[in-house]
């Protein structure tokens, strides 16, 4: 069942941007336009609330020479654009699909921003999105592997391989997913890892051999289920990403997921506690600790604590905030996590960008990347490239004072301390959001941020690498309508 998207509003975003151009070429010929036109650091304004997470990733993927991005546009739809690295030409955004989130005065919340795009070029060239869910809800029935929320969980595909102006959706996944996590195998097989509905769901995986066209039924690798010591459900979240060979790696924190009491005050909050971590060998289907012992799926509270815990980081009163994963040359698994007091509460403190690692014997590591942070009491995060044995790198979005600032911190002795290396991108009163790294990054571009500035939900959206933000030519990068301004300030 293929459902083509109304080309009308595929076309939207790149209409905008022809009508600029045109406007620009009244006064003179396109050609000295192009010659003359000042360039911007960044490639588009139009990204809506927290348009980018690490949790939803890949956001963008680096292969021949092209970088694929994506994020959260207007009215919470996915948009993909290309930077070329050889031209220097960028293409779109361009709307991939449309999510059931953003649309509907009865939405929860003004903005829901769980529905991210997740991004994966299969083997054929073809670029397919995941986006739009958020546990889905009573439209789609019961939830047979947790409960549900809002949204519905979407897959749409490029209609051409490596050609992002054009998209169809492909009614293939179930629409109770969400914190969508795609990976693909060196054979071409593509396993969509998700949380099967709210946050008292399961997190499962759905594994594709036919380059995504359909997949196999969910599998449950961590169990929610109710807690009989305190009025809690056990819950989780996780980030899943390739391993060595056939491995696919998973780091995860622990949420309480308190009940309502009698005075009804206590309910989901983001209490999260604890470092988790596991292997899954594709090719023998096995599940196995740090250590190599067997674990039974689905994982529950019980096991995870015997057999995957890495730390309990920072004892009590201290919070978690999931970060990512990445294996340096023996295989051992280093892990950025995000730690702070009581994260989330009113009187919490903020996130801070926090490592760990696998000695090939024990876990080592918990304090913060940018310690300065801690002193400042300002949020931190980001995800890190493992450079060799010895050389850790950070890319992180931290503030300084008022400004946003993305920047490196490298460490030179095994991740041990860390030092503040060259920074990328510094803006003025703007916080920020960020992916995880793009996948196959070019060093040019590795990492996608959004701008935050208070008093907007509209973000202008970078595209940051060694030498900064790559730019973009002035008259390319205004998207944002005055429809869309009315709509959300
Ligand atoms: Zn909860």
């Amino acid at each position: 069942m293929k459902k083509l998207l109304t080309r009308l509003s595929v076309v939207s975003a790149l209409t905008t941007s022809l009508l600029l151009i045109g406007c620009s070429s009244t006064k003179t010929d396109a050609t000295t336009v192009a010659n003359n036109v000042s360039k911007v650091d960044f490639f588009a304004d139009n990204a809506l609330g927290n348009s980018l997470a690490i949790v939803q990733h890949p956001a963008g993927i680096h292969l021949n020479g092209i970088t694929y991005v994506s994020y959260q546009g207007p009215l919470e739809d996915p948009y993909v654009a290309t930077y070329n690295h050889k031209t220097g030409e960028w293409k779109g955004p361009f709307k991939a699909g449309v999510s059931e989130l953003g649309k509907d005065p009865e939405q929860p919340k003004l903005i829901d921003n769980h529905g991210k795009p997740t991004m994966i070029i299969d083997d054929l060239g073809y670029i397919h999105v995941f986006f739009g869910g958020h546990g889905g809800d009573k439209r789609h029935g019961k939830n047979p592997l947790g409960n549900i929320h809002y949204g519905g969980n979407k897959h749409t595909v490029s209609k051409r391989p490596y050609d992002i102006t054009e998209w169809e959706e492909l009614d293939n996944i179930t629409p109770f997913g969400t914190y969508n996590q795609a990976v693909k195998m060196d054979n071409g097989d593509i396993y969509l890892f998700y949380r099967h509905g709210a946050h008292r769901s399961d997190w499962v995986y759905q594994k594709s051999t036919d380059h995504g066209r359909t997949f196999g039924p969910a599998v449950s690798f961590l169990k929610h289920k109710k807690r009989d010591d305190i009025e809690a459900d056990d819950s989780w979240y996780a980030w899943v990403s390739k391993g060595q060979g056939d491995d696919i790696i998973i780091s995860y924190d622990y949420h309480v997921c308190w009940n309502y009491n009698a005075n009804g005050n206590r309910g989901h909050t983001t209490e999260r506690h604890g470092l988790y971590y596991m292997g899954f060998n594709t090719k023998t289907g096995e599940w196995k600790n740090v250590q190599g012992q067997p674990l039974t799926l689905p994982v529950t509270k019980e096991a995870a604590d015997q057999q995957t815990l890495a730390a309990r980081t920072g004892g009590v009163g201290y919070w978690t905030f999931n970060g990512s994963a990445h294996l340096d040359a023996n295989g051992y698994p280093h892990i950025g996590i995000n730690i702070g007091k009581d994260l989330g509460a009113k009187t919490g403190g903020p996130k801070q960008s926090s490592y760990y690692k696998w000695t090939g014997e024990q876990w080592v590591g918990g304090n913060p990347v940018y310690t300065q942070a801690r002193i400042d009491n300002t949020d931190t995060r980001g995800d890190f490239i493992i450079k060799s044995a010895d050389e850790v790198r950070f890319i992180l979005g931290y503030q300084d004072q008022t400004d946003g600032v993305i920047g490196y911190f490298d460490s030179t002795d095994g991740g041990a301390t860390f030092t503040k290396g060259k920074e990328l991108l510094r803006r003025p009163n703007a916080g920020w959001a960020l992916t995880a790294l793009i996948e196959n990054a070019h060093p040019e571009a590795r990492m996608i941020v959004a701008e935050k500035v208070k008093g907007t939900n509209w973000n202008k959206i970078y595209l940051v690498g060694d030498n900064g933000p790559i730019k973009r030519p002035s008259n390319q990068v205004n998207l944002l309508t005055e429809e869309h301004k009315i709509r959300i300030k």
